[in-house]
């Protein structure tokens, strides 16, 4: 069985210690690969690889790193159907959705290229007589991403594209599930004209992971991943000492109002609930159906649900894949076994695809959902879309701002007013309004608020860059004997 390796110094190598990790077929339910977890002194030994390639890397002029980028974009282009045809094998997405994954990751790519115009500095002449002040920015060293398994590609190139663009270089732990894309991009941009050392990858798992917050070298932690881990991450990182941004779940909510187009806000919920089969950050898990809309809306969006193709990624008819793993599968399912009060609308567990090997589960529609059922308080992450039945725009507010997460939210309506105070009432770091999965282009940042992010910058864009750059400030004077003299004073500048 074949091995998917780490990544150090510029070459692939194999795991040393013995503890395999399965990754599967999701399609198939059988295991395709493995990769061996990476030890504590592996991890150490890509941080070692990193730091001695750090110094080199920094010195790179700022053209010379914008051009690695440059042509790592038009690698990664030349590579999409290789890259997507990975992604699909591991995570069990359809080609096409991996394709659209690929597309985000090249915008972030090609932010990064164009940096060097956010990295300028200030600079003020005459702050004193005869003395300018200027600030710089700098990167920060060795910094380590640590990604989630429904965005193998994209996600990690939120991270190491900016990081690397600023000087720094890096350690990727990927998601140990989807883990062969890594290696891919490892050596597209080794044949971009990156040095060896700049991008290592470790495999494995928490051991990995807790060896990166540990080693004195990191000196920042990005994280995407679940709620819990990227708590525990923010909190054991910051007190390691070290920059964290953390990203973690969501339960994302469309606020659908009377007004809406009803055809087009089921199209939308449809899109955005079962795309990727709900394993998405951004996936629309709760529609709050406004008054008079929500008889008509089910009905659009069961009458969609029972046309949606699910299938494996082979088939190019298929909408919707199967999800992760076994476990995950049975989870999501266990939601639909306990739904309680709520209304089972229409129910993936009776789709002939769920019966397979593969770890398939057709899409399910609950309505009425009471807020205090696991459907509406949990994460899923699956295709299961429930439904919240509200009175008022008021009462749709209070249950987006009440819940705790703040990812992503969107607003449905024709009335431009409406749309207007939901985008300044909603507490949520993204807001779509009529656009149900508000992922922000590369040239603004990705963060969600409350549950869903722990620290102060979020990804990718101008945060990401200052994420990765820490400034330095310098006051200086050229040396004038004319007008030297002793003053013990605090230094004025008036
Ligand atoms: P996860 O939290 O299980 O894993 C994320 C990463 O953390 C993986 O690399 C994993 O190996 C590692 N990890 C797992 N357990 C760990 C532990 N105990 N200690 C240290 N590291 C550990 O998440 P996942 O299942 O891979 O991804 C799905 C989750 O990611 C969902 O909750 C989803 O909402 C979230 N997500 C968030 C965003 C965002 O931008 N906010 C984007 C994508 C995914």
């Amino acid at each position: 069985m074949r091995e998917i390796e780490h990544w150090i110094d510029g070459t692939a190598r194999a795991g040393t210690s013995g503890r395999q990790l399965p990754v599967w077929d999701p399609a198939t339910g059988e295991q395709q690969a493995y990769v061996v977890a990476a030890t504590t002194a592996e991890t150490a030994a890509a941080v070692a690889s990193a730091k001695k390639a750090f110094p080199a890397w920094r010195a790179a002029s700022l053209s010379r790193r914008a051009e690695v980028m440059f042509r790592f974009r038009e690698l990664v282009d030349a590579n999409r159907k290789e890259i997507a045809s990975l992604v699909s094998a591991e995570h069990g997405k359809t080609v096409a959705d991996a394709g659209g994954e690929l597309a985000r990751g090249l915008e972030n790519i090609e932010f990064a290229a164009g940096a060097p115009h956010l990295l300028k500095g200030g600079y003020s002449e005459q702050a004193s007589t005869g003395v300018d002040v200027y600030s710089i920015r700098q990167p920060l060293g060795v910094v380590a991403g640590i990604t989630p398994f429904n965005f193998p590609a994209m996600v990690p190139m939120w991270m190491f594209c900016n990081a690397l663009v600023c000087g720094n270089t890096f350690v990727l732990k990927p998601s140990e599930k989807d883990p062969s894309v890594s290696l891919l991009l490892a050596d597209l941009l080794r044949q971009a004209g990156l040095p060896d050392g700049a991008f290592n990858v470790v495999q494995g798992d928490r051991e990995a992971v807790e060896a990166l917050i540990e080693h004195p070298d990191v000196q920042a932690l990005s994280f995407v991943g679940s709620t819990p881990i990227a708590r525990t991450i923010y909190e054991n990182g910051t007190r390691a000492g070290k920059r964290v941004q953390a990203l973690g779940g969501a339960k994302n909510h469309m606020v659908v109002l009377p007004d809406a187009d009803i055809g087009s806000a089921a199209d939308a919920a449809v899109s955005a609930g079962y795309g990727s089969a709900g394993e998405r950050c951004m996936a629309v898990a709760v529609v709050v159906a406004v008054g008079a809309s929500a008889d008509p809306l089910v009905e659009a969006i069961k009458e969609r649900v029972g046309r949606i193709a699910v299938g494996p990624a082979s088939d190019p008819s298929a909408e919707m894949g199967p999800l992760i793993s076994r476990e995950h599968r049975d989870k999501v399912a266990g939601y639909l076994a306990n739904a309680g009060a709520a209304e089972i609308v229409v129910d993936g567990r009776d789709a002939a695809v769920s019966d397979g090997p593969g770890f398939f589960l057709g899409a399910s529609l609950v309505d009425k959902v009471p807020t205090d059922s696991p459907l509406y308080t949990d994460e899923i992450f699956g295709p299961v879309l429930s439904v919240v039945r509200v009175d008022t725009y008021e009462q749709a507010l209070e249950l987006v701002n009440s819940n705790e997460y703040g990812n992503g939210t969107a607003i449905f309506t024709r009335d431009g007013g409406a749309a207007r105070q939901f985008q300044y009432d909603v507490v949520c770091g993204m807001v779509g309004v009529n656009v149900p999965v508000p992922v922000p282009v590369a040239y603004y940042s990705f963060g969600g608020w409350k549950s869903s992010l722990f620290g102060d910058l979020h990804m990718y864009g101008p945060e990401g860059l200052q994420f990765y750059t820490r400034s330095k400030v310098v006051t200086s004077r050229w040396p004038d004997p004319a007008t030297s003299e002793i003053d013990l004073g605090f230094p004025k500048v008036r």
